[in-house]
């Protein structure tokens, strides 16, 4: 039998040149599918490392490496992401929670005054809600979303991690009345419809109403921009999340609507990825 160690190089060399990653990437995914099918963390695999495997674990490997060559997210398959520190169960059903999005988050505690009442669009996971509620006990958040797979998933989330946060079934606004908060967040689609991007890696698994917004990708933030400035209270900001090359188009799509104190922000890598203002 080989050791753990054979098997995971093997299985990485596989993965990366099927899927098209960096040896150093398709060695960490091989050790979270293993440690996964295990029921073990990374210091029990370091430790184990020249053990070698039972054929019992051998195969459940063999399975998991199976459905990752297939292209399935290892978000997926293991079924958590960490987002902001903490572990999101996730599923096919809702986004895998990126790290751009972590800036969203940023962006929001940075301009969240004490006891705001904050509302995220398309919640997905929970994680921007969930997230914003346990960094910031004073706000009172409400999460909404279409879809009642991902509202299961969320409220799993919350339950989970211990966040008071109120999920709310609505397509944007439509079950809100007219209900005002001081924030509105979201990470809405952006993706136009017809780009690439969406039939290639993890995106083919991931739920396309969740990634893909019309012909440029910005039905969804013009909905947002439109609508919210009825839920929004006086001084209340909208933050959203948007793609690396739309930061204009979204400026102005805010100015002309009548916000205040527009900004735009870059993520980690530089892109601008941020927008928001404020109604005064
Ligand atoms: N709010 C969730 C996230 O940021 C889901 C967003 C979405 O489905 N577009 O991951």
């Amino acid at each position: 039998m080989p050791s753990l160690r054979q098997t995971l190089d093997s299985a990485a060399l596989e993965l990366a040149s099927q899927l098209g990653l960096d040896r150093h990437e398709a060695r960490i995914e091989t050790a979270a599918l293993a440690g996964h099918g295990f029921g073990v963390n990374r210091a029990w695999l370091i430790a184990h490392d020249r053990d070698e495997l039972s054929p019992e674990r051998l195969a459940t490997l063999q399975a998991l490496i199976e459905r990752r060559r297939q292209g399935e997210p290892v978000a997926y398959i293991v079924g958590q992401r960490e987002f902001y520190g903490r572990e999101f169960k996730v599923g096919p059903g809702v986004l895998i929670p990126r790290p751009e999005t972590e800036h969203l988050v940023e962006a929001a505690l940075k301009r969240a005054p004490q006891n705001a009442r904050v509302l995220d669009i398309g919640t997905g996971s929970g994680c921007i809600a969930i997230t914003l509620k346990l960094e910031r006990p004073d706000l009172a958040v409400t999460a909404v979303d279409l879809s009642a797979p991902a509202l299961d998933i969320a409220r799993a989330n919350a339950a989970a991690l211990d966040a008071e946060v109120a999920f709310i079934a609505s397509n944007l606004f439509a079950a809100l009345d007219d209900r005002q908060f001081d924030m509105i967040v979201s990470n809405p689609p952006y993706i136009p419809a017809a780009d690439a991007h969406l039939t290639q890696g993890d995106l083919r698994f991931e739920p396309q109403n969740a990634l893909a917004s019309g012909p440029d990708g910005l039905d969804a933030i013009r909905l947002i921009v439109a609508q919210a400035k009825c839920h929004l209270a006086p001084g209340g900001w909208l933050l959203f999340e948007h793609g690396y090359d739309q930061g204009e188009t979204v400026q102005g799509l805010l100015k002309t609507a009548g916000y205040a104190e527009v900004f735009l922000e870059q993520d980690l890598a530089g892109q601008p990825r941020v927008s928001g203002g404020r109604l005064l």
